[in-house]
């Protein structure tokens, strides 16, 4: 079996997905999610798209059966193809398949692919690389190479907006992180080798990609039963293994003492894993195998305002679209008051887009003074955003003043940093979930409302009150979870 480049992408996300592709009961595989699938489809159409633009004019060899495309992409490189569509490379154990090949110099090739996504990811002002494109980029590159047609090790992505961006693969990956995305390169191969040859000792770990990945139930099952230490809000693969070599549980964890983990001068003895971090964790194993009570580690303030609106977004974040704004606006702390407000686009315009955004924010002005509440700071960051495209709507000051401490609370940040919760994470399904609220819908996530957006704009006119039943029960849920906060009492 071949290093493949998704084999590579696989274990940048999750080292254990390999070795379950690879072993484990394909009976027990989740169905792919409609959101998963619906990422399959926009990525193909996105591709067969671009390749049908102006300007793209390449040999493709998508259409050649498996067993003779590599044969015919050497023959295409070694005629001096200018652009090679769909080749195939094979060499020793590895096998890659890139989108593009570029002619750059007689006999020299660089590799890339199309993405439906952005080519980089992190904040506007300090976007780097994606290690999950990297990674398969450097296979093509080492492909290149051991097959004589190499121009170094860089390549490039085409992304959704049709730009091109290069990847420096032997660049250091930041001021700190001295290594770079070829030697993750050469690490993830040795570890896809030892999962081929059945070596390789990969566990599951609860992490943000189980929730997309097509063996959640096993893999949850399997960390449930162990009692698995990642289980632990933020307790990452990384920290369990220095963890383990002092406690191979969550109940283990909850019966010692954190103190026991911790030197004579303050300083912990688990690398990697602060004091302040230990005793965090052993809190929360203690919550979680007492099913105690949730409670503030530090007491909590709201802004005194008599109006209070509970405001949620909906977007599209590969399209840079943002569709809906939403608030549930309440007076004086009375439920009766409550009423849902929604600034909807389901046109995939600037002008309606700009529409929404005024309107939402002439909205809000004309609720002030208020305490708005967000989860989480995507809100903030999208009316940036928007405040940047549509500068004649609010100005740059006004967006940052709106969305002050003295105005706003970002309850994520006032559950995670000032309460400790008997959960798995504290995201807003959860929380909420604990304290009561439910859904109306059966399968609400920022991950399904993308997959409705899609479906109305393909003409599904139900997805509409799907989605603004879905947003307005998010911004009811922020409501709930503050009202549950408010009502705690601080740990003794
Ligand atoms: S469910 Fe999670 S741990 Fe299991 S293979 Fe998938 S991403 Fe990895």
């Amino acid at each position: 079996m071949p290093i493949t480049a998704s084999m590579l992408y696989d274990l940048a996300t999750c080292e254990h997905r390999p070795t379950m592709d690879r072993y484990a009961d394909p009976a027990l595989r989740d169905p792919a999610s409609p959101f998963v699938e619906m990422l399959w489809r926009n990525g193909r159409a996105h591709e067969d798209e671009v390749m049908a633009g102006d300007g793209v004019d390449a040999l493709n060899l998508r259409l050649e059966p498996g067993d003779e495309r590599a044969t015919a992409t050497i023959a295409a490189m070694r005629d001096g193809v200018p652009l090679i569509y769909g080749g195939r490379l094979e060499v020793d154990d590895l096998r890659g398949e890139p989108d593009l090949l570029r002619l750059v110099s007689p006999r020299r090739y660089i590799a890339g692919d199309i993405k439906s996504g952005s080519a980089e990811e992190g904040p506007a002002d300090a976007r780097k690389p994606k290690a999950t494109y990297a990674v398969q980029l450097a296979l093509y590159v080492d492909c290149l190479e051991r097959l004589g047609f190499g121009i170094g090790r860089r390549a490039f992505i085409w992304d959704v907006n049709g730009e091109e961006v290069e990847y420096n693969l032997d660049a250091a990956k930041g001021v700190r992180t001295p290594s770079s995305f070829w030697d993750d390169y050469l690490e993830f191969a040795e570890l896809a080798r030892a999962v081929v040859a059945g070596t390789a000792r990969t566990e599951p770990a609860a992490t943000a990609s189980c929730k997309l990945c097509h063996w959640r139930t096993t893999c949850s099952r399997t960390l449930e039963e162990r009692g698995d230490l990642t289980l632990i809000a933020d307790l990452s693969r990384r920290m369990r293994e220095p963890l383990r070599a002092h406690v191979g549980s969550i109940t283990e964890l909850a019966a010692t003492q954190p103190e026991r983990l911790i030197g004579s001068k303050g300083k912990s003895l688990v690398p990697g894993v602060s004091a302040d971090s230990l005793r965090k964790f052993h809190a929360r194993a203690v919550l979680l195998t007492t099913h105690g009570e949730p409670y503030l580690t530090q007491p909590v303030t709201f802004p005194p305002h008599r109006t209070e609106l509970f405001f949620d977004l909906e977007t599209l974040p590969a399209d840079n679209h943002c569709y809906l704004h939403g608030f549930v606006e309440r007076r004086n702390g009375d439920p009766t008051t409550e009423r849902y407000h929604a600034f909807f686009t389901d046109a995939h315009r600037d002008e309606a887009e700009h529409r929404a955004f005024a309107e939402a924010w002439v909205y809000v002005q004309s609720r002030r003074p208020c305490t708005l509440v967000i989860y989480s700071k995507a809100e903030r960051t999208w009316w940036r955003i928007l405040q940047h495209r549509f500068p004649d709507v609010c100005t740059p000051e006004e967006v940052e003043e709106l969305f002050s401490s003295e105005n706003c609370v970002d309850l994520y940040r006032v559950a995670r940093a000032s309460a400790e919760w008997p959960t798995y994470d504290r995201s807003l399904k959860t929380l909420a979930k604990y304290v009561g609220f439910s859904w109306r819908d059966e399968d609400p996530s920022g991950a399904s409302s993308i997959e409705w957006y899609n479906r109305l704009r393909a003409g599904d006119i139900r997805m509409k009150q799907r989605l603004l039943d879905y947003n307005e029960d998010d911004c009811r849920a922020t409501r709930a979870l503050l009202d549950a906060i408010r009502r705690m009492g601080r740990a003794a």
